[in-house]
């Protein structure tokens, strides 16, 4: 029986890719959960996923309405097999906004959709996984959030949460921030992504032992291309790629992602749980630069897969703890 695997955010770049890279292998039947399930469909079809792979179903993360319907959706689609896999994959990235833009729920935009979304849909699902032999879920991290690398350090602004003040009161409008302070789009991307690395911690602490489940995060590199750039300006989304390929050399492919994604659900090497894996070594796609700007995919894994540390805000447990619990009140699980 093949495994069962939810991947949010498949409609586009790495998810799309990771879908693709999973269903081929004729191991997973991947449930592609999308926003637009017109767009989810056609992209599966355009990319060539086997007929009886995949199916999509709707998940709209700025809404916590939609994730428990998705969560109902699913659990009558697969009657009673356990969820086996979970991908939380989607984001949003607002560096250029002026002014927050509100869930359904009142969250600012990227906070909501890249955790509160993800913290309510890992959590309603976790009963379920724990029923699953080798059940494993990942949610895709970033050095952005990582104040220990040159993207995620250096790079303007840091990822704060401070002292969760903007959570304290409920993290809902006119409360934009974690920390509290005023907007400011690029930084909540990057602590929305601390977010999602503390919850895997949070996730590994409470129930890897009593569940098996296998929690982890991963930085698939940069993936200069795909849409979470799309409101960056035209002249930064042609010279990124060039950037991260020649200069830091984080660069990876579409392609490579996806499979570096999916080697972390499907590797044995992977069963660790608690984990935040990285890649060393210089992607495939290098050198195979094409003059439409378009990667031309690896057909393998040019990296080198390895245990990379938090950086010291991830491993902020106290504040971690404070997140967590203020988390659950902020989507109504207390
Ligand atoms: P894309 O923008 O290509 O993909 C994001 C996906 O999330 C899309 O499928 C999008 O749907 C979906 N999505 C956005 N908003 C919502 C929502 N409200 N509800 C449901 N789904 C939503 O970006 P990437 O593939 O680059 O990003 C994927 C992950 O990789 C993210 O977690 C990102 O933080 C991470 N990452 C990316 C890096 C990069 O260099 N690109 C580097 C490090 C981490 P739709 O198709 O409808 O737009």
């Amino acid at each position: 029986l093949r495994k069962l695997v939810v991947i949010t955010g498949a409609s586009s770049g790495l998810g799309l890719s990771c879908a693709e890279t999973l269903a081929k292998t004729g191991k997973y039947f991947v449930v592609m959960a999308c926003r637009d399930v017109e767009k989810g469909k056609r992209v599966a079809k355009e990319r060539g996923l086997p007929d009886g792979s995949y199916t999509v179903m709707k998940l709209e993360l700025a809404s916590l309405q939609s994730v428990r319907d998705f969560v109902a959706n699913l659990k009558a689609f697969k009657s009673a097999r356990p969820l086996t896999h979970l991908i939380c994959n989607a984001a949003v990235y607002k560096p250029t906004d002026p002014e927050p833009v509100w869930t359904d729920d009142g969250f600012e935009m990227s906070m909501g959709v890249n955790h509160f979304g993800h913290f309510l849909l890992v959590n309603l699902l976790l009963d379920d996984m724990s029923r699953a032999k080798g059940a494993r879920v990942c949610i895709v991290g970033s050095i952005t959030g990582n104040t220990n690398t040159v993207g995620g350090g250096l790079v303007y602004p840091q990822a704060n949460l401070g002292n969760l003040a903007g959570f304290e009161k409920g993290a809902t409008k006119p409360v934009a921030m974690a920390d509290g302070k005023p907007f400011f789009g690029a930084k909540a991307y990057k602590d929305s992504k601390v977010c999602n690395m503390m919850t895997v911690s949070e996730l590994h602490r409470r129930y890897h032992e009593d569940t098996g489940i296998v929690f982890s995060s991963m930085y698939p590199g940069c993936i200069a291309e795909t849409a979470l750039f799309r409101e960056k300006r035209q002249w930064f989304r042609k010279l990124f790629p060039v950037f991260m390929k020649y200069v830091t050399g984080g660069y990876v492919g579409e392609k490579e992602a996806g499979e570096r994604l999916a080697q972390v659900i499907d590797d044995p090497q992977c069963n660790k749980s608690g984990v935040y894996w990285s890649w060393n070594g210089g992607a495939q796609t290098v050198g195979r630069w094409a003059p439409d700007g378009k990667p031309r995919g690896a057909g393998g894994s040019g990296g080198e897969i390895f245990e990379n540390q938090q950086s010291d805000a991830v491993r902020d447990i106290e504040t971690a703890k404070k997140m967590w619990a203020l988390s659950k009140k902020a989507v109504g699980l207390t």
